[in-house]
């Protein structure tokens, strides 16, 4: 699943290719990706420009003149951009027809997506109980300390809770707590300041990383592939076989159903 760096890259990369371009048309040839009917979508976006490319969590915002379109890629959620002499995939189910001849297609082999369009200054109902972003200045010691003492689930779920912060995903989460040295069951209520802040500096850290290191791969293959989100950076725990900083084996554990990686040796777990 696409998380905050990824989803950070598509929407760096749309801006790039498609910013003030036009919608001519649209076709949807999947219904349940788009949450409104056909008639209202396409009376709304058709003539519409897109004008502001905007992050919430995961959800992808794009700001037209008079709405503004929000996009979730779920699982496999991808956006390309092509000629329109490129044969349709099996996987396109909406397709842009954009004002320079280009089309913008959202592809999703599982079909989990969502499109859902709201008003310009609406308050999008699955944001209401979304956590703060990582890079705001919401996401600070005070804020985790209070969150933190509430919970006792293992800390790698609280960071997956997008309603404690949000955009974390399954692979950063683990990548995050190796980098403070935390081992993943540790209950949230168990870390101290310094764990904390840790927590908070590590996390800005790794997902800037992410972010720089899709950027670069993106731009490398874009033209061939499209924008799909998913690159390589180099990871550090989670699915890797040695630990970088003891060489002792990465163990492997299901927390609340997701599968987990850490170092036994340099993750303390507190009682
Ligand atoms: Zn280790």
């Amino acid at each position: 699943m696409p998380e905050l760096p990824e989803v950070q890259t598509v929407l760096d990369t749309l801006e790039s290719k498609i910013k003030d371009l036009e919608i001519i048309n649209i076709k949807i040839l999947y219904k349940p990706i788009v949450e409104c009917n056909e008639r209202t979508y396409k009376k709304k976006l058709i003539g519409q420009h897109f004008r502001d490319f905007k992050r919430r969590g995961k959800y992808l915002l794009f700001e037209m003149d008079d709405v503004t379109l929000v996009s979730h890629l779920r699982m496999e959620g991808k956006y390309f951009i092509l000629d329109d002499t490129v044969p349709l995939s099996k996987h396109d189910h909406v397709i842009f027809y954009l004002s320079d001849g280009k089309q913008l297609r959202y592809n999703d082999v599982r079909k989990f997506g969502r499109m859902e369009l709201i008003e310009k200054d609406d308050d999008y109902k699955e944001f209401k109980d979304l956590g703060p972003e990582p890079f705001s200045a919401d996401f600070n010691l005070e804020y985790c300390k209070k969150e933190l003492s509430k919970k006792k689930l293992p800390i790698k779920s609280v960071l997956l809770d997008q309603n404690f912060v949000a955009g974390i995903g399954n692979i950063y989460a683990d990548e995050i707590l190796f980098a403070i040295g935390i081992h993943p069951l540790t209950p949230g209520n168990k870390l101290d300041d310094d764990d904390i802040k840790k927590l908070i500096r590590e996390t800005r850290k790794i997902l800037k990383k992410a972010i720089k290191a899709g950027g670069t791969t993106i731009r490398s293959y874009t033209s061939s592939l499209g924008v799909t989100g998913r690159f390589q950076m180099s990871l550090r725990a989670h699915t890797m076989e040695k630990c970088p900083l003891c060489k002792s084996d990465i163990k492997k554990i299901t927390v609340g159903g997701r599968g987990t990686y850490f170092c036994e040796n340099c993750q303390v777990l507190k009682p």
